[in-house]
C-alpha cells in the first residue's frame, strides 16, 4: 500500500467531518472515495495533503508518517492534488502554469536562479520538457500558449491536472475532477485517468459521477456522515444495500 489512513477523526467545532475513518490505497491503482454531499471526502483529501489538521489518527505515505507535515513538505514527498474548483492564474499561459507545477522538484536555490548558473538553465530546460510531457498526457499540448483565462472550464480542469502531474507525484489526489464537465469531456477525462495510471502514478479519486468511478477504480471506499460504511470492488459497491440507502435521495450522477 502506498497510502494508509488510520482512524482519522476531524472535528470542526461540533461538526465531526471525518469520524474514525481508515482506508488504504494500493500502489499503481485508481482507488475511489465516494459518498453523499457532506460525507467528509474533501476533508479526508485535505488531511492527506496537509491542508487540514486531523484531530486524531495517522496517515502513512510510502512507509512514512506524514501527519503534522506541512502541505509543501507532503508535496515534495510525492503527493499532488487537484481541487473541486480549479486553482489557476488567469493571465498565465497554459505551459507556464504547468511549469510552475515543477517547482517542488527544483534544486537550484534562490542564488543559483538569480545568477542563471548553467546547472540552473539545464534544470529549467528539463522541467520545460517535462511540462510538455504532462500537457501531452492530458491532451492539451496544442493549447500551451493560450492564456488560462481564455480557456473553457473543461480545458482549465485539464490544465490544472497537468500542473499537478508536473511535480511528478507518486500519488495524485483528485477532488471531483468531473464536476462541471459535459458527458463528452467526462469520457475524455476517463481516458486521461487511465493514461495517468499507465505511467505508474497512483490515483485517489473523490467523485460523484458514478459511471466514471465504476469504469476506472479498482477499489472503492464509501463515506457517509464521516464514517466508512463500505469498501470493495465496483460490483460489490453497486450491490451494497447500505450504500444504496446512503445515496437514496442524493445526487449520485449516473
Ligand atoms: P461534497 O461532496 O459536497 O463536496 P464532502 O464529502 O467533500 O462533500 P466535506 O466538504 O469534507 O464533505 O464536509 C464534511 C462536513 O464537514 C460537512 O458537514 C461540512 O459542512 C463540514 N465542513 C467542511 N469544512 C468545514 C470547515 N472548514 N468548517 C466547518 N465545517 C466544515
Amino acid at each position: 500500500m502506498i497510502l494508509e489512513v488510520e482512524h482519522i477523526i476531524c472535528k470542526y467545532g461540533g461538526v465531526v467531518a471525518v469520524d474514525d475513518a481508515s482506508f488504504s490505497v494500493a500502489k499503481g491503482a485508481i482507488t475511489a472515495l465516494i459518498g453523499p454531499n457532506g460525507a467528509g471526502k474533501t476533508t479526508a483529501l485535505n488531511i492527506i495533503s496537509g491542508m487540514t489538521a486531523a484531530t486524531e489518527g495517522r496517515v502513512r505515505f510510502a512507509g512514512s508518517d506524514i501527519i503534522g507535515l506541512r502541505a509543501d513538505q507532503i508535496c515534495r514527498l510525492g503527493i499532488a492534488r487537484t481541487f473541486q474548483t480549479p486553482q489557476s492564474f488567469g493571465s498565465m499561459t497554459v505551459k507556464d502554469n504547468v511549469f510552475v507545477g515543477t517547482t517542488p522538484l527544483g534544486t537550484a536555490g534562490i542564488i543559483g536562479v538569480a545568477l542563471r548558473l548553467p546547472r540552473v538553465r539545464r534544470e529549467e530546460a528539463r522541467f520545460r520538457s517535462e511540462a510538455d510531457t504532462c500537457l501531452d498526457l492530458v491532451g492539451i499540448r496544442t493549447l500551451a500558449d493560450e492564456q488560462l483565462g481564455t480557456l473553457p472550464f473543461g480545458t482549465l480542469r485539464l490544465a490544472e491536472l497537468a500542473r499537478a502531474l508536473a511535480s511528478r507525484p507518486k500519488l495524485l489526489l483528485m477532488d471531483e475532477p468531473a464536476s462541471g464537465l459535459s458527458r463528452v469531456e467526462t469520457q475524455n477525462l476517463r481516458q486521461v485517468l487511465l493514461r495517468i495510471r499507465e505511467t505508474g502514478t497512483t490515483i485517489l479519486l473523490v467523485e460523484h459521477n458514478m459511471s466514471l468511478v465504476m469504469s476506472t477504480a479498482e477499489h472503492i471506499y464509501v463515506l457517509n456522515k464521516g464514517q466508512l460504511i463500505a469498501r470493495g470492488t465496483p460490483c460489490e459497491i453497486q450491490a451494497d444495500v447500505l450504500v444504496q440507502k446512503a445515496y437514496l435521495g442524493t445526487a449520485a450522477h449516473a
